[in-house]
């Protein structure tokens, strides 16, 4: 498949590193947001990754100012659209605001372009039958930060075309991803075992078991994995994080993957993690501390 344009849905943590990449790939990226500040946080996200790169002698003054122009704004769905080869959704985990996205994009974009959702756990073929053209249709899942993430697990359903599969597999592979491909199964390969053991730990946090730093350093050190489970939730975001947990718990009818109660009153006191300044941790200024504060 011959990739010029994309849009990419929705410019939160996800869109705008996706939108970032793609422009770095060479394609003319269109990034969409249905509110303007989704639109300037994102925009800036990207910007500052990049001039964080010149400071560090990684990038170019030049390789931005191209990587730039290659990146329009919108907060207009069908300009977005118009004419795109490849569109990405990375709007919130929630299944009717992703059904009627779909909705719009089959009406919206071209009918060859491919429709990735960008979606950590939610039934892709749910996704896939809101729209009459499911074989075009594809998970495209990516890790944040996008920039760094290696890994796109690009997740097929029954109704999907091998043309869709082959292309995503092309598309991730342009844009320097190792692809994994994956059933429609609730979360993936990736997200069960993560926010499991993302759960877990907020749990023994909740149950003074140690502080939220000493048990992400038992699992940077004890199993050399690169970070922790909770600083990870918070990079992650806490409100994305209960969300999947919320649809594992109602995909396999299971209540031991309901988001711990601690989980959800952080969502509910507004701390999201990294995002908003504050999560499971503190992060003024950039650095986290442990919070002394946590809500009960
Ligand atoms: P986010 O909250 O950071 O960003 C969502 C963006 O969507 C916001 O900018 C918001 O303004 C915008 N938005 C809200 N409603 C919209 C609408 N109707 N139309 C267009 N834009 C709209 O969320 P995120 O972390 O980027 O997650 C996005 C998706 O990616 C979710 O499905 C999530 O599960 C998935 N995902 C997240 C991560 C992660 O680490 N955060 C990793 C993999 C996949």
């Amino acid at each position: 498949m011959d990739v010029r344009t994309v849009a990419v849905i929705g410019a939160g943590t996800m869109g705008a590193g996706i939108a970032q990449v793609c422009a770095q790939t060479g394609w003319q990226t269109r990034l969409y947001d249905a509110f303007p500040e989704g639109l300037e946080k994102g925009m800036n996200t990207i910007d500052t990754f990049w001039e964080k790169g010149i400071a560090r002698g990684k990038t170019t003054e030049e390789q931005k100012a191209n990587w730039s122009a290659n990146i329009t704004q919108s907060t207009d769905l069908k300009e977005s659209v118009d004419g795109v080869d490849l569109v990405i959704e990375a709007v919130p985990e929630n299944m009717q605001l992703k059904q009627q996205i779909f909705g719009q994009l089959e009406e919206m974009a071209p009918s060859h372009a491919l429709l990735a959702t960008n979606t950590s756990g939610l039934p892709i073929s749910a996704i896939a039958e809101s729209t009459n053209c499911p074989e075009r249709v594809i998970g495209m899942h990516f890790f944040n930060p996008v920039p760094i993430m290696k890994l796109l697990e690009i997740v097929r359903h029954d109704s999907c075309s091998d043309d869709t599969i082959a292309a995503a597999q092309s598309i991730g592979s342009a844009m320097g991803k190792e692809t994994i491909l994956v059933n429609d199964v609730p979360g993936f390969a990736t997200s069960r075992l993560g926010v499991v053991l993302g759960n877990e730990a907020i749990r023994m946090l909740a149950d003074g078991v140690a502080s939220a730093s000493d048990i992400d350093t038992a699992m940077r050190l004890g199993y050399r994995h690169p970070m922790g489970p909770l600083e990870l939730s918070d990079l992650v975001g806490l409100d994305v994080r209960r969300d999947i947990l919320n649809s594992l718990a109602d995909a396999f009818d299971d209540d031991s993957y309901h988001p711990h109660p601690l989980l959800n009153s952080l969502v509910a006191e507004g701390s999201l993690g990294k995002k908003t300044g504050r999560g499971i941790y503190d992060w003024n200024e950039g650095e986290k501390s442990d919070r002394e504060d946590l809500p009960s």
